[in-house]
């Protein structure tokens, strides 16, 4: 659509979290061939990354026991990374086997979070997670590293700058290739953000940044907007909303796929996203999962959806 208040055709990079961060969420197991199926819709829409699934213990999370089926199964589209979520050394060699295109890695930056998520301290974390780091530069696979709680943690509260930057720059002496910075529980607020991201990047200028936002407090397309007026060129996001999470029964999941592109279209990004069949991919999803999503840009069609006056009688 034509739109005058167009400023800038800056690249902006969208990444599919769905069928990891939205599907993990999930209590009832989603057909593999669907998920394979909502994979290839997506890889025509447009995105610059798609996190398939998570090779992560299948009795820890039975909804991505198949998540080998998964990877073999997609149709892979050239100049799509397909990542997937690697707890351990362990899932980094199952991930191998099927030749994932990167490693995402995981770990929170907040002790009482990790406990929590990962049963141990993030400095075994970290060890755990170095080991991996070395076979994936012994495989020449890339990697990235997500650093959960990021801004806040459910159970301690606010993560200071210098404690986010402990593990920033620990990580980035090992040689990964991105950091994405997770606001797991939705506890980011737009001026923080702005600070932060302005933080990493001027110490950081060459590592693939990425901001992860969860929508549990209704601040995460703001919080999108407020990292990239901060420089931010790449985001997460799941489509319809998808997700949930454990602190906050109820909450909506992941900043939505489509409200994201559909906002960074309008604002003259280049996002090279085809926002119509997210929407239609958006729309199978709710009958896959037997109720609707909380994306209201379903609820509401694009900006462009015009409506006739109703009759006068
Ligand atoms: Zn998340």
């Amino acid at each position: 659509m034509p739109n005058i208040y167009k400023s800038t055709q800056k690249r902006i990079f969208i990444q599919e979290v769905v069928t990891r961060d939205g599907f993990q969420a999930e209590s009832i197991f989603i057909p593999t061939q669907e998920k394979i199926a909502l994979i290839n819709r997506l890889s025509n829409a447009g995105y610059d990354k798609i996190e398939v699934t998570s090779f992560t213990n299948p009795k820890a999370i039975p909804m991505l026991a198949d998540a080998e089926a998964v990877m073999l199964g997609i149709e892979r589209i050239a100049g799509i990374q397909y990542t997937a979520l690697i707890p351990n050394l362990r899932g980094a060699e199952r991930a191998l086997a099927v030749g994932v295109d990167e490693f995402n890695l995981v770990m929170s930056v907040s002790e009482a979070h990790n406990q929590a998520n990962l049963k141990m301290s993030c400095d075994d974390s970290f060890k755990a997670l170095s080991a991996v780091i070395h076979l994936a530069h012994t495989n020449q696979t890339a990697i990235n590293i997500s650093l959960s709680t990021s801004f806040g943690c459910p159970m301690t509260g606010l993560i200071s700058l210098p404690d986010l930057m402990y593990w920033v720059d620990r990580f980035a002496n090992t040689g990964v290739h991105g950091i994405t910075l997770c606001d797991t529980t939705g506890m980011a607020n737009p001026s923080q953000v702005q600070v932060v991201c302005q933080a990493v990047q001027s110490k950081y200028p060459n590592l693939q940044w990425t901001l992860h936002f969860h929508n549990t407090r209704g601040m995460g397309l703001a919080n999108a907007l407020a990292a990239l007026n901060a420089g931010i060129d790449r985001f997460d996001s799941s489509l319809g909303g998808l997700g949930g999470c454990p602190y906050a029964p109820g909450a909506t999941g992941n900043i939505c796929t489509e409200e994201l592109v559909h906002m960074l279209d309008l604002m003259g990004l280049d996002t090279h996203m085809q926002i119509d069949t997210l929407l239609e991919c958006s729309q199978d999803l709710q009958k896959l999962i037997g109720r609707s999503l909380p994306s209201q840009l379903l609820m509401a069609g694009k900006v462009d959806r015009l409506y006739q006056a109703p009759c006068q009688s």
